[in-house]
């Protein structure tokens, strides 16, 4: 049973207890029911006292039953709730810490509330591409006013119950106690003071207007329509408030499930709840238990003060953790010391951050030439040049000098990262530590696992990651990691729709429309066209029967490396970013295209879209069976957070479960025939045959 059932002499308080946020699980909802029934039974009892223990009230549905018919299983939560309000006596919520999306609702549903300062209210479902479903549309707008409703409910975001409580004319908090320590003493007495009220005040009974009604949710659904063009739920928020304002009480609920029902059926829905799941889920790796003891970060080491080792910096200053930057050179360590400078400077500017915490980050920053400086560091990170040698030759110094004990990192993009652990003689201690650039920007953290690293050392830095606000997800060592791995993939594919027909333009705008954050050229000119240069230079030696276009290797040879040299496959304007199509490019397209003997075809917006996105998905599959990545989650949530994969699509995998894994696959024959196109890359990885076949999805 999760809630407890205790009483206080004439008050019985029921305490949810399902940690750690008291999730109105089915043995939860069922203990409340329980408990309803003990305390009327009880001639002793004249009041009941709702509560939750631990750090929660309660922070609604329970993630276990996520997707389960669980949740529906009476009592469900409608039932708790009903059995709340028909209880003939009174029943007090006692709120604190949290009180979210069920969890409210559930309070909402209590005769009288009473909340300690500092909790946080919310009504987060539209996160999830939902509404709440529990009335929670139906009754905050009763007790707070239907615009403060709204915002909360269109946004998901989170009051303090000070705040809620100072709100004139509100009824949702019936007392506000001076401290959350207070708060059950207070509840038993406030409890005791209500026994005898009949009738009961339901919040169902409140009426519910505004003022200048149809006025003020047409304006409602205009700022929604502009902020959330891909998103279906906020919209329907405002239908559901709305008809709290304009129905019945019993009416408007049914309006609520409707819509609720309606959302959970989107594709948009299972795409943000899927993302939900998947980033509880990167945490965690199969072979290495939560409970994996962690080793203490209080310093960072990081080499290297160029792009990648600034930006990696800043993010242990963020976190208030002391770092060392080592260079070979002063000038490279002033230079990268004004770089991280002038971002700070820049967020002070924007008013992002206060001065004296600017301060507080830089006093945390020191630098060295020396690696003596290094040997108390608890992680080092490298981010050196991108060379063998000069690997080997930074992994030596730390093994030298670095204490027991410490890990040692390396950012590499490309290298092996056993080659790596393998010039120190603590092979356990050393792992990839993969950021994206700008590495104080950009969420992803690709965990790379060398084949000797020690649980130890991955379990800490999954927690680090956490610390300092990235999504981290573990790779095994490959050429490319999860993500680049796949990149390659997906660029060899438009390298190949060039040659057929289309234009830089028309291929980043039809993955633009499908909600990619770039297209491929776009991001292909931000990043550097040298760098997939220098990979398929290296390939032709590896893999000569891979095959691809031959247009960027020409794109390249023209100087034409992207924004930094002030033209890739766009043109720039000196000190501006914005894409200008070239003339000079799509002559070189359309000349390379006559040498090829090839007469363009019109491609269709659907096909670029499907031979870009399905390269993804089949190279994902190879590396779920290569073991690289343990779930086809991780592969999304690095899609997700580190290329900009629309978030409404859920990832590559989860979107190629949407379309159906056969259609893929038939796409995926479809393009098989194409001469033009890599027959042997086509083929279905057996994994995704072997799921489609069997009707099945990734996850
Ligand atoms: P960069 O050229 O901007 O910076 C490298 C820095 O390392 C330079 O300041 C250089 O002076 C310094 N350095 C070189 N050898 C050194 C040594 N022996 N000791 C101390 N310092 C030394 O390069 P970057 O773009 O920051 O890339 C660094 C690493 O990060 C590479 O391994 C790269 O593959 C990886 N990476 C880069 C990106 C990116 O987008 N730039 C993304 C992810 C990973």
């Amino acid at each position: 049973m999760s809630a407890e059932y205790q009483v206080h002499g004439d008050v019985a308080v029921i305490t949810l207890a399902n940690p750690p946020v008291n999730g109105l699980g089915l043995a939860t909802r069922q203990g409340i029911v329980d408990g309803l029934r003990r305390a009327q039974q009880d001639a002793e009892v004249t009041a009941i006292v709702l509560t939750g223990a631990g750090g929660a009230f309660s922070g609604g549905a329970d993630i276990k039953e996520f997707g389960s018919d669980k949740s529906l299983q009476e009592p469900n939560l409608l039932s708790v709730i009903a059995a709340i309000e028909a209880s003939p006596k009174p029943v007090v919520a006692a709120i604190h810490s949290v009180c979210m999306g069920g969890g409210l609702e559930l309070a909402l549903g209590c005769h009288y509330r009473i909340a300690a300062p500092g909790c946080n209210v919310a009504l987060p479902e539209v996160k999830l591409g939902l509404l709440p479903g529990a009335g929670g549309t139906q009754r905050l707008p009763r007790v707070v006013g239907v615009e403060v409703a709204l915002n909360m409910i269109v946004s998901g975001e989170a009051v303090k119950s000070d705040m809620l409580g100072a709100l004139p004319g509100q009824k949702l908090f019936d007392k506000m106690v001076a401290s959350p320590e207070a708060l059950a003493q207070e509840a038993l007495a406030y409890a005791r003071s209500v026994a005898g009220t009949r009738p009961l005040p339901l919040v169902r009974n409140l009426p519910c207007k505004h003022p200048e009604g149809d006025a003020y949710f047409q304006f409602a659904r205009n700022m929604v329509k502009g902020m959330s063009k891909n998103y279906p739920a906020p919209a329907k928020c405002v239908d559901a408030v709305e008809a709290a304002t304009k129905r019945k009480f019993a009416d408007g609920m049914a309006v609520e499930r409707e819509l609720f029902i309606n959302l959970m059926w989107t594709a948009e829905s299972r795409a943000l709840r899927h993302l939900f799941l998947a980033e509880r889920a990167a945490s965690k790796i199969p072979d290495v238990p939560s409970d994996t003891p962690k080793r203490e970060i209080k310093s960072v080491g990081v080499i290297g003060a160029g792009t990648m080792g600034g930006g990696i910096a800043m993010n242990f200053l963020n976190a208030g953790i002391p770092v060392k930057m080592l260079e070979m050179k002063q000038e490279a360590l002033d230079r990268g010391l004004a770089t991280i400078r002038k971002n700070y400077e820049a967020q002070v500017k924007k008013g992002k951050l206060k001065q004296d915490k600017y301060e507080q980050r830089m006093s945390l920053l020191s630098t060295t030439l020396d690696y003596a400086d290094l040997k108390e560091v608890d992680l080092v990170i490298e981010a050196v040049f991108e060379e063998i040698g000069v690997k080997e030759a930074v992994f030596k110094q730390l093994d030298a000098v670095c204490k027991q004990g410490a890990i040692l990192a390396s950012n590499t993009s490309t290298l092996d990262v056993d080659k790596i652990a393998a010039f120190t003689k603590r092979p356990q201690d050393v792992v990839g530590m993969h950021f994206f650039s700008p590495a104080n920007v950009m969420k992803l953290l690709e965990v790379v696992r060398g084949k000797q690293t020690a649980k130890d050392v991955l379990a800490t830095v999954m927690q680090l990651a956490k610390k300092i606000k990235k999504t981290a997800v573990v790779s095994g060592v490959c050429d490319g990691f999860i993500g680049n791995r796949m990149i390659e993939r997906y660029s060899q594919q438009a390298g190949f729709l060039l040659d057929e027909g289309a234009t830089p333009q028309q291929v980043d705008k039809a993955l633009e429309k499908f909600g990619m954050a770039m297209g491929p050229f776009r991001m292909g000119d931000l990043a550097g066209n040298d760098i997939g240069w220098a990979i398929r230079k290296r390939r032709a030696l590896e893999q000569p029967d891979m095959k691809y276009s031959r247009t960027a290797d020409k794109l390249c040879e023209l100087g034409r490396y992207g924004q930094k040299t002030g033209a890739g496959w766009y043109d720039y304007q000196p000190g501006k970013r914005d894409a200008i199509p070239s003339a000079l490019v799509n002559q070189m397209i359309e000349d390379h295209r006559k040498e090829l003997g090839i007469t363009p075809r019109k491609i269709s917006d659907e096909e670029i879209v499907q031979r870009l996105v399905y390269a993804l998905v089949n190279e994902g599959a190879h590396i779920l069976e290569d073991g690289i990545a343990s779930k086809s989650g991780d592969i999304d949530m690095v899609y997700l957070t580190g290329y900009g994969f629309p978030i409404y699509r859920g990832g590559p995998m989860h979107y190629a479960g949407e379309q159906g894994l056969f259609n893929v696959v038939q796409a995926m024959d479809r393009f098989a025939q194409n001469p033009r196109d890599d027959q042997a890359f086509w083929q279905p990885a057996p994994l995704l045959a072997k799921l489609a076949a069997e009707g099945k999805h990734f996850s």
